[in-house]
């Protein structure tokens, strides 16, 4: 390994590995059901998706004119995370063709991260379910960051990472893949390469972004992670 130039690559979670946002947003409904509140899906879309669950949580209830103190929020956190785990275990979590495969590919050409706005429980859950556990070096939580995506904290830490663990990474050889305009927005932020897979937004719609490269889908983006060595 050592004489081989070797590629970082970091993972966003939800939307590109796994395919649980119709998962969460039942789950937010759950948890806001004793305060009268449903989403559907469009303003799901529209309004929350790469949202963490505090920032989803605190602009629903705000945009339903309902308290949110940091205890009912923890509160229905707690709530919403109870629900995902029983019906992931349950069968009910969708993972993304290839996702095992890419993770696995970029293991064998270096340094692998995950920086997502989910919690660590439901993304070691994820990895426990796709056997791809030890791929992964480094993962950076919701409740890693004080700031969720658009902001470009979960990247920054995801290179300091890089740059104490694996320091003959040049930055110039790590992508970032993601799915969503936040998520594009906060890599970019930190001035990293994205690649953007169109499963949740059109890919026309990724290509106004400031994203590097767009791909149909994850076996499209397995052939590019192949073709950078
Ligand atoms: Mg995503």
């Amino acid at each position: 390994m050592s004489d081989r130039r070797a590629f970082a690559t970091i993972f966003d979670f939800n939307g590109v590995l796994v395919d649980d946002e119709e998962l969460h947003r039942e789950g937010f409904n759950h948890a806001l059901k004793p305060h009268e509140i449903e989403i559907d899906r469009e303003a799901y879309e529209a309004k929350y998706l790469g949202f963490d669950d505090r920032g989803a949580f605190d602009a629903m209830l705000s945009d339903f004119g309902q308290p949110r103190t940091r205890a009912i929020v923890d509160g229905l956190i707690a709530v919403k995370a109870r629900f995902y785990e029983a019906r992931a275990r349950s069968g009910a979590l969708k993972i993304f063709d290839k996702a095992r495969d890419a993770l696995a590919l970029a293991a064998s050409m270096g340094p692998v991260a995950i920086v997502s706005g989910a919690l660590r429980a439901e993304i070691t859950l994820a990895l426990e379910l796709m056997a791809s556990t030890d791929e992964v070096g480094f993962i950076c939580a919701a409740e890693d960051v004080a700031k969720c995506k658009p902001d470009p904290e979960g990247y920054f830490s995801a290179i300091d990472w890089l740059f104490n663990v694996h320091p003959t990474v040049a930055l110039a050889d790590a992508v970032v893949i993601e799915d969503s305009l936040a998520g594009i927005e906060s890599a970019k932020a930190a001035s990293l390469p994205v690649w953007a897979v169109a499963h949740s937004y059109e890919r026309a719609v990724l290509e106004r972004s400031r994203t590097d490269r767009t791909f149909e889908t994850l076996a499209d983006v397995l052939d590019a992670l192949r073709a950078r060595g």
